[in-house]
């Protein structure tokens, strides 16, 4: 007797708790949240989904568990089917969004290359031509980023926007993005793509509005990303945090174009919860796509990217030597790069061969220039950056809150990743007396205890820091 509504969603909720059992909290939310139950026969079970995309990951990924566990609670084996059904109403636009008309009414010339001013306006981004996804190496903790990537380059606009991808540094989102543009340029040289750095779309904002920039700056500006590009590529969108007004011309130019079903695709070294200083609006519109996170390769993918990498550069590696340096390197794919790169060149100077004991020397000279780790400066340095404030802001004696805080972060992070003394602190923050540092380590220890935007500013700092 087949069931719907109520009973079958009632079933559906048990069969699902014993799925959430077997997969990890994220992926279980993003892709049995969108999932719902349609039938359930004597024989089947019935789910759809709006997403073309996702069905067929569900299918190919978690179509047994999702079986294995169907039976378990009916009690009898069942087939499970998902098909696409229509999608729900687009989330609504709030009223601040601006309307069409904001677009229409810019009235700019067209822009070239560098044409502006000031203001390096570019489409034609030097693609690098080993970022493609032939050379892209797919495994476990890349394949679900690979595929939404692989699906938005065939079809762009049709299946999700934004596309999200985020992951570490130096695991391949860049790669994915310039392989993205790669295959849309060849499928449609008509589409219009603009490639931008979220650092660089900043720069652009900030120069479209200095004192005495001309209004048609910004006009162009303005228009050659919300009314000339089909596609937008933003690389590393969390530098974005905590800078208002870029955000605010972002979230203008993210509308106009998911308005006019433009396809957006961006990259971040964090998923959009973890950005510290986004605004609400603009993190609930990286959420409305899909969201792919790339993690760390597991040793097998590690050495078929280090043979990947060498038949690239024209010589065949060693299984057992690739195998030897993805042992060593685990965290970061353009590490394992130069790791190879360094073993190579070592041998080659030397006229060594590529063995075992050339490997574990390169290896050990290596280990001993990273374990030395980050410094003071590098750590002041980062700090500043992240709050687009200059070194000197930090080791200088302005009392403002804007600089007081970060300077004092810097100090915690100073004591917390390097173990330094105090004073030595004190003195990589322009001289500053060592009962300074004591305090502010304290403040910040205290704040980190209940104040969460502060727990996960410091993680993402952290992470900026330590690589
Ligand atoms: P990210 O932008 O995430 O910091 P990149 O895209 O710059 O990282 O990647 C760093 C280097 O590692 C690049 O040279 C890239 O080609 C390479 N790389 C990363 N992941 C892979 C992969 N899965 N297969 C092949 N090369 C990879
Ligand atoms: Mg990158």
């Amino acid at each position: 007797m087949p069931c719907f509504g109520n009973d079958v969603n009632h079933i559906w909720d048990r069969i699902r708790s014993r799925i959430g059992i077997h997969i990890r909290g994220e992926n279980f939310e993003r892709f049995f949240g969108p999932l719902s139950p349609i039938e359930v026969t004597e024989d089947h079970l019935h789910l759809g989904i709006a997403d073309a995309f996702l069905r067929d990951w569900i299918s190919d990924h978690y179509g047994d568990v999702i079986r294995d566990c169907a039976a378990l609670e009916l009690g009898r084996p069942v087939q499970v089917t998902v098909k696409v059904i229509a999608a729900p109403a687009p989330a609504p636009l709030p009223p601040s969004a601006p309307p069409e008309a904001t677009i229409a009414a810019i009235d700019a010339p067209v822009v070239t290359a560098g044409e502006v001013s000031g203001v390096q306006l570019t489409r034609s981004f030097p693609l690098n031509p080993a970022y493609t996804f032939d050379t892209f190496v797919v495994g476990g903790s890349n394949e679900m980023a690979f595929a939404a990537c692989e699906s938005v380059a065939k079809s762009p606009s049709r299946n999700y926007n934004p596309l999200y991808i985020y992951g570490g540094t130096g695991l391949g989102k860049t790669h994915l993005l310039h392989a993205i543009a790669h295959k849309i340029r060849a499928n449609d040289p008509s589409l219009r793509i603009t490639y931008v750095s979220a650092e660089e779309f900043t720069n652009q904002v900030v120069s479209s509005l200095r004192n005495g920039a001309p209004a048609t700056q910004m006009h162009a500006f303005r228009d050659l990303y919300r009314a000339q590009s089909d596609v937008l590529l933003v690389d590393d969108v969390h530098v974005l945090g905590g800078k208002e007004r870029t955000q605010e011309e972002f979230f203008h130019t993210f509308n106009a174009l998911h308005q006019a079903r433009k396809q957006v695709i961006l990259t971040s070294d964090c998923s959009p919860a973890e950005i510290s200083g986004l605004t609400e609006r603009l993190r609930s519109r990286f959420n409305w796509g899909m969201i792919a996170d790339i993690s760390t390769p597991d040793l097998e993918t590690r050495v078929a990217i280090l043979e990947r990498m060498a038949s690239r550069e024209g010589f065949e590696l060693d299984q057992d030597i690739a195998f030897q340096i993805a042992q060593r390197i685990r965290t970061n794919v353009r590490e394992l790069e130069g790791a190879l790169t360094r073993t190579v060149a070592y041998a080659n100077l030397r006229g060594r061969n590529l063995t075992r004991e050339l490997v574990s020397e390169v290896l050990s000279r290596l280990a001993s220039d990273t374990e030395r780790g980050p410094t003071l400066e590098s750590i002041v340095h980062a700090v500043a950056q992240h709050f687009d404030l200059n070194v000197d802001d930090l080791r200088g004696t302005r009392r403002q809150q804007q600089i007081t805080q970060p300077r004092s972060i810097a100090m915690y992070l100073c004591r917390r990743i390097t173990q330094a003394s105090y004073p030595a602190i004190g003195s990589a923050l322009g001289g500053k007396d060592h009962t300074t540092v004591i305090y502010a380590c304290k403040k910040i220890a205290m704040a980190l205890e209940h104040d969460a935007a502060m727990q996960t500013l410091m993680r993402t700092l952290e992470r900026r820091i330590t690589g």
